[in-house]
């Protein structure tokens, strides 16, 4: 079975990703890292984000280590939200997400462009949103919770301008697919999410 969970900077997409895969038994990949590895990859080559051949470059991240807590900064989120907008460095990474959504017994991944591009097949897709607003609390909390002191009025403005740039961009832009089953998280607690989110995904099974 194929998982698909897409939605918006911390919607709360990943916690869920991470609980349905629990459930479900299945592997679980969360494809925003990848992006968040170019980034990272380019910054500290120095490579100019606003060069879509410098960030296509910066795609051969073999070396990189994914446990790096950088690669989770505010700084790089930034980047990835814009290098992921360029179609080179976007097909660069395709196969990679293809390859693991189609393993036997299948996957639960988790991004912006799961259920339209990377596996329009799954079986099952989740859309999940939340409020700007609760979700700038969210990201401030947990960036509190890493030693990180950010204002919620400075997140705030992160989360809508990441917000923009995800839906506006041509390619694979973030928006539900047709028929993606939506979940709002904005009044829920976590478990509560989360009982949601597995009663959603069993429906489809
Ligand atoms: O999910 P996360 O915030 O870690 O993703 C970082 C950035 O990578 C997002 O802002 C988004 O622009 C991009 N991304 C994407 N497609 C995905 C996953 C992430 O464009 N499937």
């Amino acid at each position: 079975m194929i998982v698909a969970v897409d939605g918006p900077a911390a919607s709360g997409k990943g916690t869920l990703a991470r609980a349905l895969a629990a459930h479900l038994g299945l592997p679980h990949m969360d494809t925003g890292l990848l992006y968040r590895a170019v980034a990272l990859n380019l910054l500290r080559w120095g490579g100019d984000p606003d060069s879509e051949f410098a960030a296509a470059r910066a795609c051969d991240f073999s070396q990189l280590d994914f446990a790096d807590p950088e690669l989770k900064s505010e700084t790089v989120g930034g980047v990835a939200s814009r290098v992921s907008a360029y179609p080179m460095v976007r097909s660069a990474l395709v196969e990679r997400q293809q390859s693991f959504a189609r393993q036997p017994g299948g996957a639960v991944l988790d991004g912006r462009d799961i259920g339209t591009v990377i596996a329009p097949e799954a079986h099952a897709k989740l859309f999940v949103t939340a409020s700007p607003e609760v979700r700038a609390r969210r990201r401030a909390e947990e960036l509190a919770r890493l030693g990180v002191h950010a204002h919620y009025e400075d997140v705030l403005i992160d989360i809508r301008a990441r917000d923009e740039r995800d839906t506006g961009r041509a390619a694979a832009p973030l928006c539900p697919a047709a028929d993606a089953l939506l979940l709002d998280t904005s009044d829920l607690t976590i478990e509560a999410a989360i009982a949601r989110a597995v009663a959603l995904v069993e429906s489809r099974r």
